[in-house]
């Protein structure tokens, strides 16, 4: 039997790279594409040797061509970190809107079935806690998130609506937190922000007074959910991530006894817009998937930890946090 085929949108990324991984595991042949404004070859060059993996270096938010067949698409294609999408907003929210489109019409076309990445930022700074996926949300569209939520949040609305419409196969996965090895240590985000820091001897940065929530997933956790989900029969959108929820000032003194640094947690302005509080509630995807997290962060952040230890000293000292530092 002929293998089964899989476009994977932000191959090169931190998630679609683990994508990459899972579905060549599988057996299947993937397809990987990536424009890397945000991603990395180096995630995916493991890969570039096996007959059953290709990659096409291109921008989604363009007409998409893909020869032969399709099986299923995954769209993980965007920025994905506050810092990204602050310094490119335009192109957070083409690949939300234009991007999505030319998927979901390639996905007509191939008849493939469709999963999309959506994320937990569809929630805003949410009102209630945990956040069910009834939750409709409290975005700001026009503060510094919006581009970013709001492109999200369109893309659910395109992709039910060809669901719905054209009667396409679709899946939406909502993702909280997620960290591991492959993410960007100069992205922004607090856990490699935290432990770039820690390995280059300065001090933790707290944004806010650190006590905020955030519920961190591990990413191995958060692919078995995600290939579960596109094999299930269930439409509506599902919550995926870790409900562990802890403050980011816990957090940082996690990160202080993990890396055994010397240093301190300081405290800097909260970013505007910053979500008070965030942690998934994932009944849905125990009741339809059968599946939960099975990695605690002692053990995610510790794999976590060795990554960042063994890349480049080079690239460890290279830090670009400057929309941060000019607020
Ligand atoms: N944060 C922090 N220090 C940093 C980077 C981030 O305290 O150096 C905070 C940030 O303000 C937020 C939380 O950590 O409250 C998580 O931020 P991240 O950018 O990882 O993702 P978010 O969940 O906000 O999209």
């Amino acid at each position: 039997m002929s293998r089964k085929r899989v476009l994977i949108t932000g191959a090169a990324g931190f998630l679609g790279s683990h994508l990459c991984d899972r579905f060549i595991k599988e057996d299947f042949h993937v397809i990987a594409m990536d424009n890397l404004i945000t991603g990395d070859l180096r995630n995916i060059e493991h890969l570039f040797q096996l007959e059953n993996f290709e990659f096409h270096n291109h921008d989604v938010s363009k007409f998409v061509h893909v020869s032969g067949e399709l099986d299923y698409i995954l769209h993980f294609a965007s920025p994905a970190s506050p810092i990204d999408y602050l310094k490119i907003p335009i192109q957070t929210l083409k690949v939300g809107s234009l991007g999505i489109h030319n998927l979901l019409g390639l996905a007509r076309v191939k008849k493939a079935r469709i999963l999309i990445a959506s994320t937990s930022e569809v929630y805003g700074d949410p009102t209630v806690n945990p956040q069910p996926e009834e939750y409709w949300g409290n975005v700001n569209p026009v503060g510094p998130r919006g581009v970013y939520d709001e492109a999200k949040r369109f893309q659910e609305a395109m992709t039910m609506a060809y669901h719905t419409f054209h009667g396409l196969e679709t899946r939406i996965v909502r993702i909280f937190n997620t960290y591991g090895p492959r993410m960007r240590l100069n992205d922004g985000r607090v856990l490699p922000a935290f432990i770039g820091q820690a390995l280059r001897g300065e001090d933790l940065t707290v944004f806010g007074d650190g006590s905020q929530t955030r519920s961190f997933c591990y990413v191995d956790d958060l692919v078995e959910g995600i290939y579960r989900l596109l094999f299930s029969d269930y439409t509506q959108p599902v919550n995926i991530g870790n409900p562990d929820e802890i403050t980011i000032k816990e957090f940082g003194e996690e990160i202080i006894k993990l890396t055994g640094t010397k240093q301190k947690l300081v405290f800097k302005p909260l970013p505007t817009d910053d979500p008070k509080q965030r942690r998934p509630d994932i009944s849905k995807a125990k009741a339809i998937l059968g599946w939960e997290p099975k990695v605690g962060r002692a053990e995610g952040l510790k794999i976590t930890y060795e990554y960042f230890k063994s890349l480049p000293e080079k690239e460890i000292q290279h830090k670009d946090f400057s929309y941060y530092n000019k607020k």
